[in-house]
């Protein structure tokens, strides 16, 4: 009998990449308007691209770096343009229609709900208050993946012991199979794979990243779990 549901955040409960992508856009628009110099949209995003794998996702200078290979003269007013859509933009963050209903199901029902999630973790919180999830969860486990491996172990072990949860009687919800799949069943907790984002496509490399079960939508798990 389960008696605890634990999740991942991005591409979980709310479309990460589809909002990454929306952000990008956003400010690629403002950044031409404003000077960039790109002889059209779709380079820019070429440019974009090429650059976030360089230099990571969570660069701080990805705009001056834009700047720079279009050689922009003044570059301030163009990466404020690409800044300022950026951020009015991020207001609109949401989560996926169904996750807060499904939340509360699910905590109707009696489950214990907890979140864990790497990256940095001020970004991630920033994520988990605009989407205005917190309340809905018993435990909140945040790490810093800069400075811990990307495995989940030692958060999905933490917010067991929190919850006083054993892992057999646990679900854990995530979208990566290396980050979320492989560390859930090494942990021992039933592993759910949402098909969501751009991990989705991906095979299981080894017999641990293969899930227990897959669903399409966050929802499923009600039906699932009945
Ligand atoms: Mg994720």
């Amino acid at each position: 009998m389960f008696r605890a549901v634990l999740f991942d955040l991005d591409d979980t409960l709310y479309d990460s990449s589809g909002s990454s992508q929306r952000l990008r856009d956003a400010a690629l628009d403002a950044m031409i308007a404003a000077g960039l110099g790109a002889s059209s949209k779709e380079h820019a995003k070429r440019v974009l691209r090429t650059i976030i794998k360089k230099h990571g996702s969570n660069s701080e200078h990805h705009f001056d770096y834009l700047c720079k290979h279009f050689k922009v003269h003044d570059p301030a007013k163009v990466i404020a343009a690409g800044i300022v859509a950026y951020h009015e933009m991020k207001v609109s963050l949401h989560t996926f229609p169904d996750t807060v209903p499904t939340l509360l199901s699910l905590i109707k029902r009696g489950y214990h709900l907890g979140l864990v999630t790497n990256g940095i973790p001020v970004k991630q919180w920033d994520k988990i208050l605009r989407l205005r999830i917190e309340e809905y969860f018993d435990v909140i486990l945040v790490s810093d993946s800069s400075k811990t491996s990307t495995r989940k172990d030692v958060l999905i072990k933490k917010a067991l012991s929190q919850l006083q949860v054993r892992p057999r009687e646990a679900v854990f919800v995530g979208d990566k199979l290396d980050a979320d799949i492989e560390s859930a069943n090494r942990c021992g907790l039933y592993s759910v794979r949402i098909l969501h984002g751009s991990h989705k496509e991906r095979q299981p490399a080894r017999e641990n990243q293969r899930s227990k079960a897959q669903i399409h939508t966050l929802k499923e798990l009600l039906k699932l779990l009945a």
